[in-house]
């Protein structure tokens, strides 16, 4: 007998290597933000996208904003109740706020804001998907760490040096 616990680690590693998948749809190198968000309700994938902010242009289109916008578009909902939404990086607040209007019921993130270069997060001292999740909502679920190294591995690690114009939001 498998546990539920495990059962539920092996369903989340499995998604999040579909939202690795989706990620690296346009190649792997860190230059081009490959992030992928993959959302699934009831077993099934209703959205799998990637960061489009560069291609679009637009300052919004993280993954996770792309994925909610598919998901509602093929649900006909706005409400996500009951889905769980997985990131290959962890959620900045804007996206973090957007699973919190969407009422997304999980959300599992793949490496953390240690894991990686500190130009992915907004702010840099404080963890805005913990102080949003926190003010907002006492029941959306907020894992992270799920196949973190095979995540971290498509971004700038924490010590790159990057040369300014590469960090987005420094
Ligand atoms: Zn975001």
């Amino acid at each position: 007998m498998i546990g539920e616990t495990a059962m539920r680690a092996g369903n989340d590693e499995r998604w999040m290597r579909m939202a690795l998948d989706v990620a690296r749809s346009k190649g792997s190198d860190p230059s081009t933000s490959p992030l992928g968000c993959v959302i699934v309700l009831d077993g099934k994938v209703i959205a799998a996208e990637r960061n489009q902010t560069q291609e679009l242009p637009d300052a919004t289109a993280h993954a996770e904003m792309m994925a909610i916008r598919r998901a509602c578009e093929s649900t006909g909902e706005m409400e996500l109740r009951g889905a769980t939404l997985y990131s290959t990086l962890q959620p900045c607040g804007m996206c973090t706020m957007a699973s919190i209007w969407a009422k997304v019921g999980r959300v599992v993130y793949g490496a953390g804001r240690d894991d990686v270069h500190r130009m992915y997060f907004e702010a840099r001292h404080v963890d805005t998907l913990g102080f949003i999740a926190d003010a907002y909502r006492d029941d959306i679920e907020i894992e992270g760490g799920c196949l973190a190294g095979e995540c971290a591995a498509l971004y700038y690690p924490p010590d790159a040096d990057l040369p300014q114009d590469e960090q987005a939001n420094l």
